[in-house]
């Protein structure tokens, strides 16, 4: 097969997957959901994002047990369906079908959604050269509102950040909060480099990475200006990895160059990335 989709334990190619219109991750985006990859052909940091995923699930009061399969048995199953050399997984954990109204009593079980599909390849020029960033308008929404913590896939935000970007010729969008400071990427964490000093689930195993081998890595809040300011300035996610910001809003950084500690932590994510694909363990926990 190759793109290959899992609905509650039913494995089908991704064209004839059939969720109900009624599933409330539909009508609500009332679901959460994770994004993995895999190295060597294993998912990488699976224990971590299955946790990420029942927390998320948790603070929705999504019912993760009574999910109508085993989360971590049917990845594998679904990844071994899907035969590819390298997989991109999308796992979505939905209330649900209910009724139309807000009540959750009379819903569910709930909804479980394994998507495999070959893993996009970063172009080798974003990684040699970095990618252009733009502060968009849109701002990150508040913990008071949809708590970004809540990995939900409710996204029109970061959807509509991420076109503010695109209209600005930007790879990725950078977010404010509300009062001005800056957040993260649409689908990204942010690192800024400060003279040697540098400050997800990658965010979390790169700010490992940094802290064993010396560097200095501190999260702090900063505005805008910090950004353009910065000696070096990198994006991390699942499907990017470590990839180096070359421009924000046009103003290049360090001489548009990926810089000395921008490389260093590619090279310390990568060693990680080779070890875990040799050795097959389960790496320890890194969420913070
Ligand atoms: N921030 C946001 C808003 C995201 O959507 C993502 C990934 O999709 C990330 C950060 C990076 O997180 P991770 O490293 O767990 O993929």
């Amino acid at each position: 097969m190759s793109e290959t989709i899992s609905v509650n334990g039913t494995i089908t190619p991704a064209d004839a997957a059939v969720v109900s219109p009624l599933d409330r991750g539909f009508l609500f985006g009332d679901s959460v959901y994770e994004t993995m990859r895999t190295y060597g052909g294993r998912p990488f940091l699976l224990r971590e994002h299955l946790d990420r995923l029942r927390l998320s699930a948790e603070r929705l009061e999504i019912p993760y047990e009574r999910a109508p399969v085993a989360i971590e048995p049917e990845v594998h199953r679904t990844l071994a369906a899907a035969g590819l050399p390298e997989t991109a997984l999308r796992v979505v954990l939905s209330r649900g079908r209910g009724p139309l109204g807000y009540a959750i009593e009379d819903g569910g079980p709930p909804t479980v959604v394994i998507h495999a599909r070959p893993c996009p390849q970063m172009p080798a020029g974003n990684l040699r050269e970095g990618v252009d960033v733009a502060i968009v308008d849109v701002t990150r929404n508040p913990r008071t509102s949809l708590d970004p913590a809540i990995k939900s896939s409710n996204l029109l935000n970061n959807f509509l950040a991420w076109r503010a970007a695109q209209r600005l010729g930007a790879y990725e969008p950078i977010l404010l909060n509300l009062s001005g400071r800056l957040t993260e990427g649409a689908t990204s964490n942010l690192f800024l480099v400060h003279g040697d000093l540098l400050a997800g689930i990658t965010r979390a195993l790169v700010l490992e990475l940094a802290r064993g081998a010396g560097l200095d890595a501190v999260e702090e809040s900063l505005g805008p200006e910090a950004l353009r300011a910065a000696d070096e300035a990198f994006l991390t996610s699942t499907l990017k990895g470590v990839l180096p910001i070359r421009r924000c809003d046009g103003w290049p950084i360090r001489h548009g160059r990926p810089g000395p500690v921008t490389r260093r932590v590619i090279e310390l994510f990568e060693e990680r990335v080779q070890a875990e694909t040799k050795a097959g363990s389960a790496p320890g926990s890194i969420l913070r």
